[in-house]
């Protein structure tokens, strides 16, 4: 698997089938991603903001009372809801900007779901002063008004995309189009850990802090490895950044929890998706299905290519969860715990309720809390009321 990360495979999923304009633009990205990542200044430069602007880092936070409340493997939260913008979202997001200024772009564009990618996308553009448009599903600008009106207020651009199902699949196909046109002076921010290379493997790289950053905090508190790392997964970027330093650590299990109403890596098959290899949910001919998940994040018919190759590889297990299951974990964690997760993060909490009673009390488990759900409450509200 290492072998071939470098060059944007994950076993058979991954790589970069797209027109030969793109590929060109795609392969300055390359180079100069792998210029950077390990370049001191930068990662100088990333850290400080990490650490001033988002506040980082995130607490590993002993969930006591839910813990109790379950009974069996310690329960600890992996606090991605506390970032400045309310999400993981914004450590991909000030890795690929840094990289988009070395690059001197003058304009960024980004696809967002939910609107967290997209707010934090605006975010980052309004404080180092760069154009930013957002594409977004129509029908998703309508479940999130709100984030719509947040990114206009950090000076973006929002496009409403009616084509297709107004979802994030099509905002993601409206942003490749703007650039292979724009690609001269633009810069495309893609927020999950999709699309063709060298996407997929930078994503990880700048959300693998979340991971770097538990395995320290959980050995400081347990002394030893956590039994499991659960993780919602859309695209997959928050799971693989949550899962990276636990890889090659074979005795931790890693659990992708979808919506069953999403579940990609549970009933897709290979296929092709916006010019990379991956799992698919598709028909008898390969057109992508449509999803309805209760979570706007989540709500995408392909996953990452490292995401597709820990399933058919084996090394990595994925649940689903019911909406009602969803909802119980989104009360009980702001019930038991005072904090109110993301619809999304709700998903791993859901099946942590599960999991947990089933392990040893001598056992711990990281649930990552994506992001904090103050997006949500209204529609859970309307939920509940029904
Ligand atoms: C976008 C989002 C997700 C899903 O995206 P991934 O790339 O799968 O992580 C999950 N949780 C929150 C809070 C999000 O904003």
């Amino acid at each position: 698997m290492k072998a071939t990360e470098k060059r944007g495979y994950f076993g058979e999923f991954g790589g970069s089938s797209v027109p030969s304009d793109l590929q060109n633009v795609l392969d300055i990205l390359e180079e100069n991603f792998y210029r950077y990542k390990d370049d001191e200044e930068f990662n100088r430069e990333l850290n400080y903001y990490f650490e001033e602007y988002v506040g980082r880092k995130s607490p590993l936070y002993f969930a006591e009372n839910l813990t109790k409340q379950c009974g069996g493997a310690k329960i600890y939260l992996k606090r991605e809801d506390l970032n400045h913008t309310g999400s993981h979202k914004i450590n991909n997001v000030l890795g690929q900007i840094l990289l988009a200024k070395r690059m001197g772009a003058k304009r960024v564009i980004a696809e967002t779901g939910a609107g967290q990618h997209g707010v934090a996308t605006a975010t980052v553009c309004a404080m180092f002063g760069i154009d930013c448009t957002i594409y977004m599903g129509a029908e998703d600008t309508k479940r999130q008004s709100l984030n719509v009106f947040r990114m206009e207020l950090l000076g973006a651009k929002v496009v409403a995309v009616e084509k297709g199902q107004g979802r994030l699949k099509d905002a993601v196909d409206e942003a490749f189009a703007d650039l292979v046109k724009n690609y001269e002076h633009t810069f495309y921010l893609l927020g999950s850990a999709v699309g063709p290379h060298p996407f997929p493997s930078m994503v990880k790289h700048f959300q693998s802090v979340i991971s770097k950053e538990s395995k320290k905090q959980h050995l400081a508190k347990e002394g030893k490895l956590p039994a499991a790392v659960l993780a919602c997964v859309g695209g997959g970027s928050n799971a693989i950044g949550a899962f990276a330093e636990y890889i090659d650590e074979h005795n931790v299990r890693l659990i992708d929890v979808e919506p069953d109403q999403a579940p990609t890596l549970t009933e897709g098959r290979p296929g092709n998706l916006h010019g990379f290899r991956c799992i698919v949910l598709q028909d008898e001919e390969g057109t992508p299905l449509p999803t309805y998940s209760i979570a706007a994040g989540l709500d995408y018919p392909g996953v990452g290519p490292e995401h597709s190759y820990l399933k058919t590889s084996g090394r990595a297990e994925y649940v689903t969860v019911t909406n009602e299951e969803v909802l119980e974990g989104f009360q009980t964690l702001s019930k038991v715990e005072g904090i109110i997760p993301a619809l999304e993060s709700a998903h791993a909490v859901a099946y942590a309720l599960t999991l947990a009673p089933a392990l040893s009390a001598e056992d711990s488990i990281i649930v990552n809390i994506s992001g904090r759900g103050d997006k949500d409450v209204e529609q859970v509200f309307a939920m509940l009321k029904k």
